[in-house]
C-alpha cells in the first residue's frame, strides 16, 4: 500500500495534509518513513502534551492493557474513579463526566444548560464572533465562523452573536433571558487570541446581577497548556461548568465535562451517557499525563518556558518587522499573525522541519508538546527565522 496515492481515494477531501507518510514519534519530533525528521510544534492540535512516546504514558497504557481494553460505563472501573478524583482534586468542580472528545464535552454541557435554562426560565446562549466549540450541530450552533457553519443552517435557535473582546457588547447582550455564555480564555482556531480582561468582568458581574451559567471551553487552553492547570486560574472568574479534552488523554481519545457543586444534580440518570466515553485505556493515559502535568514545577516549567517562546517570537518579529502583526497567547499556546497570508510560511517551514499550523486566518500557531525545553524552542525560532529569511528578505 501507498498511503499517499491511496490518501485521495479513500477519504474525503476535508484536509490539506503535510506531505509526510508518518513512520513514528519520539519527544518532540516526528520521524517520517524516508528518514526525514520534524520538529513537531504542532503536537497532534495541542494533543500530544507529553509529546511521543512518553514514558509515564507508555507503562500506565501497558498495565492497563493486560487488564481490560473497554468495559463501559455499567462497570466500576478504578482507573476511570481514580482519573475523577483527581480532576476533582485540582478543580473547584464536583462532578466529571468523560467523553471521546471536546465537541462531545461541548454537546453535553449544552444539554447542562438547556436544561437548567428550562428550570431557571431562561433561554439565550451567548457565543462569541471566531469561536470555535466543535462541528457537531450543537457544538457548531456556538461556533460563530461563517465557513464552518453556512453550508449547515440553520442550526439551533436562541443563540446571541457577540463580537469578540467587545466589553460593551456583551453587556448589551446579556439579559434575564441569558441561559449562559461559552467562551474559551484563548481562542484556538479562532487566531489565539486572550480574552480581555474587560470581558470577564463583564462576565462576573452580569452573573452575579441575572443569574446564568459561565461556560468555560478549556478544550485546547486546558491541562497546563497555558502555565496553569486550566486556563480559567489566570482570571478573576470560576466558570460554572468547563470543557476539557486534546491535552487530557496525553494522545487518546479523551475528553469530559465537570461542573460545580449546584449542578451536581443536573441529570437525572439516563439523561446522558456514552459507549466509550471514560475508556479505560484513555482514562490510564490520562492519569499519568494529568499527575505529571499538575506537577507545580511542571507548570511553572510551562509557564518559564512560554515566556522565552514569546521572548524569541518577538525577536524574529524584530528582524520581520513588516510582515507581522503581533505576537500573542499565553505560556505554550502562543500566535503570530502575519499581514499576509501564512499557508507559504507554514509550507516553507515544514520544509525546514519545523511542523506549526494556521488558525483564523493570517496567524501561525504554535502548540508544542509541555515538555519542550529552551534548546528545542531555540531550534524552532531559528528554523522559523530560516523560513522568513527565504520567503521575505
Ligand atoms: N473547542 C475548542 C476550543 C477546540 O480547539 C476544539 C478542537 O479543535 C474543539 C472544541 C473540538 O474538539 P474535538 O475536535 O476534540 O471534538
Amino acid at each position: 500500500m501507498n498511503a499517499h496515492n491511496d490518501i485521495k481515494k479513500c477519504f474525503f477531501d476535508l484536509y490539506k495534509r503535510f506531505p509526510i507518510d508518518v513512520d513514528r514519534g519520539e519527544g518532540a519530533y516526528l520521524f517520517g518513513k524516508d528518514g526525514s525528521w520534524y520538529l513537531d510544534f504542532l503536537s497532534g492540535i495541542a494533543v500530544n502534551a507529553l509529546g511521543y512516546n512518553h514514558p509515564a504514558i507508555l507503562s500506565a497504557l501497558e498495565k492497563q492493557m493486560k487488564r481490560n481494553l473497554h468495559l463501559s460505563n455499567y462497570f466500576i472501573q478504578d482507573i476511570q474513579v481514580e482519573l475523577a478524583a483527581r480532576l476533582i482534586e485540582l478543580t473547584p468542580f464536583s462532578k466529571v463526566f468523560f467523553t471521546n472528545s471536546g465537541t462531545e464535552a461541548i454537546e453535553g454541557l449544552l444539554k447542562v444548560v438547556k436544561k437548567w435554562a428550562r428550570q431557571n426560565n431562561k433561554k439565550e446562549i451567548i457565543a462569541f464572533e471566531g469561536s470555535f466549540h466543535g462541528r457537531s450541530l450543537g457544538a457548531l450552533s456556538i461556533t460563530i465562523q461563517e465557513k464552518y457553519q453556512s453550508s449547515f443552517l440553520p442550526l439551533l435557535p436562541d443563540i446571541i452573536t457577540v463580537p469578540f473582546n467587545n466589553a460593551a457588547a456583551l453587556e448589551k447582550a446579556i439579559s434575564s433571558r441569558t441561559a449562559a455564555i461559552f467562551y474559551e480564555g484563548i481562542t484556538g482556531e479562532g487566531g489565539v487570541r486572550p480574552v480581555s480582561d474587560e470581558m470577564f468582568t463583564v462576565m462576573n458581574k452580569g452573573r452575579d446581577t441575572y443569574g446564568y451559567l459561565i461556560i468555560a471551553d478549556e478544550i485546547q487552553t486546558g491541562v497546563g497548556r497555558t502555565g496553569k492547570f486550566y486556563h480559567f486560574e489566570h482570571t478573576p472568574l470560576i466558570p460554572d461548568a468547563i470543557a476539557t479534552a486534546k491535552g487530557l488523554g496525553g494522545g487518546l481519545p479523551l475528553g469530559a465535562f465537570m461542573v460545580l457543586e449546584h449542578l451536581s444534580e443536573i441529570f437525572v440518570r439516563g439523561e446522558h451517557g456514552t459507549t466509550y466515553g471514560g475508556n479505560p485505556l484513555a482514562c490510564a493515559a490520562g492519569l499519568a499525563t494529568v499527575n505529571t502535568v499538575a506537577d507545580k514545577q511542571f507548570l511553572n516549567n510551562v509557564e518559564q518556558r512560554g515566556y522565552y517562546f514569546k521572548s524569541q517570537l518577538q525577536h524574529i518579529v524584530d528582524d520581520f518587522k513588516d510582515q507581522v502583526v503581533d505576537v500573542r497567547g499565553m505560556g505554550l499556546m502562543l500566535g503570530m499573525e502575519l499581514k499576509n497570508p501564512a499557508q507559504s510560511v507554514m509550507d516553507e517551514a515544514f520544509k525546514q522541519g519545523l511542523i506549526i499550523n494556521i488558525a483564523g486566518g493570517n496567524t501561525l500557531r504554535f502548540v508544542p508538546p509541555l515538555i519542550v525545553d529552551e534548546i528545542l524552542i531555540d531550534e524552532a525560532c531559528n528554523k522559523l527565522h530560516k523560513t522568513l529569511k527565504i520567503l521575505f528578505l
